[in-house]
């Protein structure tokens, strides 16, 4: 069976400026794939795109925002708008791994605003093209926390577990159809995440190092390229990585 060939196809990274997204970019750039990659700090985005003219198209895109998402695709140049893949990044835990009654509802609530429904409107916003084609593939980032929880995380890992559901649910929606639905799960990885957490580099720094274990943006990269490059016929419905050392 063929591998899936991403040259020239078109893909969108919400959640493109850091972390796991950043590197999904640059892997999905070196497969030949043209790269829409959005998020809120157009500084990362420029970056990122700078002398990819026509490979790599930065975009500004809060997932939190229904207006922001709803015009996405009409925001995008022309010839950028035939979406073969979305691969949605965009999270957080800001104010998290702290007790319920140490933040207040709307800390916790745009967690989920943003994990959650953020996801749900990339997804509404790309599936169009999707459904008139009758081929395509999503990628949501759930995480190990979507099948477990932990003091200081219920409403984290109420996220992702709403990450799951929602992933498996909408693959079943397209299974009359070659649109493909994956969610990967990452264990504990190093990216911007924990200091986006606390709003405190050096506390995220030692929350990483004192880590048994750590994967890289990489090695979760290469779980979503894996999935993307699968056969056609192929639909990697959930990738579970954890470090070797937990
Ligand atoms: P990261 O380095 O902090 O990256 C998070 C990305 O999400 C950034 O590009 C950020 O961009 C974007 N984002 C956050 N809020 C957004 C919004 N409202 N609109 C648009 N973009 C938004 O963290 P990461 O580890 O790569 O996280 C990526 C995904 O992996 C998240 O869903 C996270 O829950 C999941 N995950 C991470 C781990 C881990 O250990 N790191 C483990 C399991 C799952 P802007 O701030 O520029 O908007």
């Amino acid at each position: 069976m063929e591998r899936f060939d991403l040259k020239d196809k078109i893909v969108l990274v919400a959640g493109a400026s850091s972390g796991i997204g950043a590197a999904t970019v640059e892997r999905l750039l070196a497969e030949g794939a043209r790269v829409i990659a959005a998020a809120r700090r157009m500084d990362r985005l420029q970056a990122l795109a700078k002398d990819r003219p026509g490979h790599c198209l930065p975009l500004q895109l809060d997932v939190a925002d229904p207006d922001s998402t709803s015009s996405m695709v009409e925001r995008m140049p022309e010839g950028w708008r035939n979406i073969h893949g979305a691969v949605v990044c965009a999270g957080h835990d800001v104010g998290g791994r702290a007790r319920f009654d140490q933040a207040d509802a709307e800390t916790w609530a745009n967690i989920i605003e943003t994990n959650v429904n953020g996801t749900i409107r990339v997804c509404r916003a790309v599936i169009d093209r999707m459904t008139a084609r009758g081929t395509g593939h999503i990628v949501t980032l759930g995480s190990v926390s979507g099948l477990i929880t932990y003091p200081g995380g219920s409403i984290y890992s109420a996220s992702k577990h709403a990450v799951r559901a929602f992933t498996d649910g909408l693959r079943k929606d397209y299974g009359d159809s070659d649109i493909r639905v994956t969610e990967i799960l990452p264990g504990l990885t190093r990216t911007e995440f924990a200091e986006s957490r606390w709003g405190d580099g050096s506390k995220a720094e030692a929350f990483y190092d004192k880590a048994p274990g750590l994967l890289e943006p990489e090695d979760i990269a290469s779980a979503i390229l894996y999935a993307m490059t699968a056969p056609e016929s192929v639909n990697v419905s959930q990738i579970v990585v954890h470090p070797t050392r937990v």
